[in-house]
């Protein structure tokens, strides 16, 4: 068998970075496989304007680049590689990154959440091309186009908002007149000349050509009634689900996938530990993440001196 490690920590966000540090300046020496798109889902932002500590905002990737720099200066090696599998049964737990086994006596999980499509009609052949789960990165193909943004949380109004910068109109669609975004996300796009906000719709189906997407057809979830609209671009933004297909059932988790903590940030199996989105069914929010992310570090490092050291 190779080397144990004190600590895994499996997926790199705000969550995984803040366990990262946190265990490294505890002396644990923690390794972390980041993913093959390491940093997360603030990889995908432009702006956080709400991480304490940064008056002007700060980039999404920017921000995860300083995490990383921060935890790798005390001590955190990081591998951009995926995790394939978990073994929680065996002691030390086992842990599977391309064919090459690795162990450890704790696992910090944060493998955070990936972005929920809508599945309608028309979808699958236009995923990557005219429609898109990630505004940061592809909004820029719509130049002066006009583009679709499904959703009525903040994820929807900030792309909505962000979109304005390339498109020559976005149109927010929602299910229904009630907003969950923040006030201040809803305001910035319901304000804004170029948004126009489409309540009580939902997409039926896609349109398209061989050229691309044409555009949607619109239900009135109230009465069935339909209608089309033209859009070349389309950003789904109906939120997130859990990333935990690759625990396999091992760790008790929500019907949704979420993991459940049992005791602080310990999961169902003793020495395992999770944080950030891949947990939270709440606040979802890159401050939480890291917040939870230091909690993690700090059960990790008590259970270890209880337990093994
Ligand atoms: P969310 O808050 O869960 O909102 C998802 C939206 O999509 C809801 O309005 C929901 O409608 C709608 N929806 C869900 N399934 C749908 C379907 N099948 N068809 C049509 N509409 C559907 O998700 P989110 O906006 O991704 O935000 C997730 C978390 O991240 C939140 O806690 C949010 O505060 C946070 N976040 C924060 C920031 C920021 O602060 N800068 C930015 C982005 C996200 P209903 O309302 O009818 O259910």
């Amino acid at each position: 068998m190779s080397d144990v490690h004190n600590v895994i920590i499996i997926g790199s966000g705000p969550a995984g970075y803040t366990a990262g540090l946190y265990s490294a300046r505890a002396m644990l020496e923690p390794l972390m496989f980041a993913g093959y798109m390491s940093g997360g889902q603030l990889m995908l932002t432009s702006d956080i304007e709400n991480f304490p500590g940064y008056p002007e905002g700060i980039g999404g990737p920017e921000m995860m680049m300083q995490l990383r720099e921060q935890a790798e200066r005390f001590g955190l090696t990081v591998q951009d590689k995926n995790v394939e599998a978990v073994d929680t049964q065996s002691r030390p737990f086992k842990v599977t990154v391309e064919g090459e086994d690795f162990f450890a006596h704790s696992l910090i999980i944060c493998t955070g959440a990936e972005s929920i499509w809508l599945d309608a009609p028309g979808e699958a052949d236009q995923k990557g091309r005219g429609i898109s789960t990630c505004a940061t990165c592809d909004g820029a193909f719509f130049r002066e186009e006009e583009v679709l943004v499904i959703g009525g949380g903040d994820s929807a109004c900030e792309e909505a908002t962000f979109l304005t910068r390339f498109a020559s109109k976005v149109t927010l669609i929602h299910r229904r007149d009630v907003f969950r975004a923040s006030t201040i996300m809803y305001e910035r796009a319901a304000n804004h000349p170029k948004i126009e906000i489409k309540t009580f719709r939902q997409v039926k189906e896609w349109l398209s050509d061989e050229k691309g997407l044409t555009g949607a057809v619109l239900e009135d979830p109230r009465d069935g009634s339909t209608e089309e609209i033209a859009a070349t671009g389309a950003f789904i933004a109906i939120g997130h689900k859990p990333i935990t297909s690759f625990l396999g059932g091992q760790i008790d988790t929500d019907d949704n996938g979420y993991i459940i903590h049992q005791s602080h940030t310990m999961t169902s199996v003793d020495g395992v530990f999770a944080a950030g989105d891949v947990v939270d069914t709440r606040y979802k929010q890159a401050i939480t993440a890291a917040g939870m992310g230091c909690q993690a570090a700090m059960d990790a490092e008590k259970w270890l001196e209880e337990n093994v050291h």
